[in-house]
C-alpha cells in the first residue's frame, strides 16, 4: 500500500528540521599540487546538527573535482563543518566532548544530555572515540 508507506515516512521525520547548505564550487584547489581543478560532479551528505527546538539535519551539497595534473579526484574540503567520514557536525562533536571533559559527565550521561537538550543521538561508543581523540591531541 503506497499511501501507508508515505504516511509512515512523514511520521518518522516529523519535527526534524532539514537545513540545506550548498558548498559546491565550479573550481577548487587540488590539495596535492594546488592546481585549480574543475568540478566534475556533485555529492551530498547528511550531517546531524545540534538542535535548538528539535532534531536538525544539515543537507550538504558539495562539489567533487578532478585534478588534471595529479590525475586524481578530490572532494571539496569541509573539515570546518565535519570530519571526512563523520555523520555529525563538528559542533555536535565539540558540544558532546565538552560535556565529558569540561563538565565531567559520564559517557552515558552526556549521551542522554545530548538527546534531551540538543535532540541528537550520539552513541556512547562514538562519544568515547571522540573523547579519546581529544585527549590524545591535547
Ligand atoms: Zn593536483
Amino acid at each position: 500500500m503506497p499511501e501507508k508507506t508515505v504516511a509512515t515516512k512523514l511520521a518518522s521525520t516529523r519535527g526534524t528540521k532539514f537545513r540545506k547548505i550548498n558548498m559546491s564550487r565550479k573550481v577548487s584547489q587540488c590539495p596535492r599540487c594546488g592546481a585549480m581543478s574543475k568540478r566534475h560532479s556533485i555529492g551530498h551528505r547528511r550531517l546531524r546538527e545540534v538542535g535548538i527546538s528539535g532534531p536538525t539535519v544539515l543537507e550538504v551539497t558539495y562539489s567533487k573535482h578532478y585534478c588534471e595534473t595529479c590525475r586524481k579526484h578530490f572532494s571539496l574540503p569541509m573539515s570546518h563543518l565535519a570530519q571526512p567520514s563523520g555523520r555529525f557536525t563538528n559542533r555536535v562533536r565539540r558540544t558532546a566532548v565538552d560535556l565529558v571533559i569540561k563538565q565531567a559527565m559520564t559517557l552515558e550521561k552526556a549521551t542522554q544530555r545530548m538527546r534531551q537538550k540538543y535532540y541528537v543521538h550520539v552513541p556512547p561508543t562514538t562519544l568515547h572515540d571522540w573523547v579519546v581523540a581529544e585527549l590524545t591531541l591535547a
